[in-house]
């Protein structure tokens, strides 16, 4: 339980850590899942940079019709930030769902991509928002849409000497229903299953549907035929149930010991159904 010797350094600027990552340095930010990580001696990293001294990496600012939330922002930032709730209130809302106090207080989002755990919360949310990441290297710059991100379990496109900045989401249009419902392992709050919906309404009709699921699959997904079925439907309780039976089409489902495959299935049909019924509920 005692990590390899690290050499530690906490620079105090974005260019001197990304120096420092391009000589081979892994990031640290809350240490929720890395530190363990290092303690089983599962990473076994020489050199590690803390991130947490570098002003500005967790900003949460809106410009240009988004919101750009700094990869240091805690969870409990999130979940707390006036902008975010009102201007992005699915992120709120799944920030908030986050483990516990201690871990939301600790934990960053740019933390939680990058680590890219099955059954993360955010990538749920992230994938229904059509987020972007932003990344950064000494040498580079680029950003790239959340699903090209994270590419399976444990595994995301980050090369090893950048770092992700921001995370970039819609300022929500008003009218836009949303909502994340999740069922979690009790001891670590992690999603067995969780579902992220976005719908709007013109009309009486479903216009706009995006939904993301976590836990279900290998890696977080949008369920584009929950969306397809949905929209051009009026959204009742009938054509919400049809919609969310497709759910786990085409999906290979995870089965360990906190569910089979088949309940995670289950599970992923209610959670959806449940999901999208308080989205609708709100959308005008
Ligand atoms: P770290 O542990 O510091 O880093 C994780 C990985 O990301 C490392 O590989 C690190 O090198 C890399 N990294 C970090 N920041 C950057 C960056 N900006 N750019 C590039 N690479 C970076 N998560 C949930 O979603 N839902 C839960 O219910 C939940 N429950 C939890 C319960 C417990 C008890 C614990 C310990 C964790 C839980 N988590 C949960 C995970 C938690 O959200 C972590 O905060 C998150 O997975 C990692 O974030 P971190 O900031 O701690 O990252």
């Amino acid at each position: 339980m005692i990590p390899q010797k690290f050499e530690y350094s906490a620079p105090t600027s974005l260019e001197d850590a990304l120096e420092l990552l391009a000589q081979g340095a892994k990031p640290l930010a809350g240490g929720m899942s890395l530190i363990p990580l290092m303690k089983l001696r599962l990473a076994t990293p020489e050199r590690v940079v803390d991130l947490n001294r570098i002003p500005g990496l967790d900003r949460i600012s809106e410009h240009g019709g988004r919101l750009h939330i700094g990869a240091l922002a805690t969870h409990y930032e999130i979940e707390s930030s006036p902008l975010i709730r009102s201007r992005c209130p699915l992120l709120a809302e799944t920030a908030a769902r986050i483990g516990d106090l201690q871990v939301r207080n600790v934990g960053t989002i740019g933390g939680s991509v990058v680590h890219a755990d099955p059954a993360a919360d955010y990538p749920a949310a992230l994938l229904a928002l059509e987020a972007q990441v932003h990344i950064v290297s000494r040498d580079s710059d680029r950003t790239m849409l959340i699903d090209e991100f994270s590419v399976d379990a444990l595994i995301t496109a980050l090369g090893p000497s950048e770092l992700v900045t921001e995370i970039i989401v819609p300022s929500e249009e008003p009218g836009t229903g949303v909502s994340y419902q999740k069922m979690k392992q009790p001891a670590s709050g992690f999603a067995i299953v969780g579902v992220a919906a976005r719908v709007r309404k013109q009309n009486g009709k479903v216009t706009f549907a995006r939904v993301g699921v976590t836990g279900l699959g290998a890696k977080a997904f949008r369920a584009a035929k929950v969306e397809e079925l949905l929209v051009g439907t009026a959204g009742g309780d009938e054509e919400i149930r049809k919609a969310a039976a497709a759910v786990a089409d085409g999906v290979e489902a995870n089965s360990d010991l906190h569910a089979s495959a088949e309940y995670r299935t289950h599970l992923a049909t209610v959670y959806t159904a449940r999901a999208l019924k308080a989205a609708l509920a709100q959308a005008s």
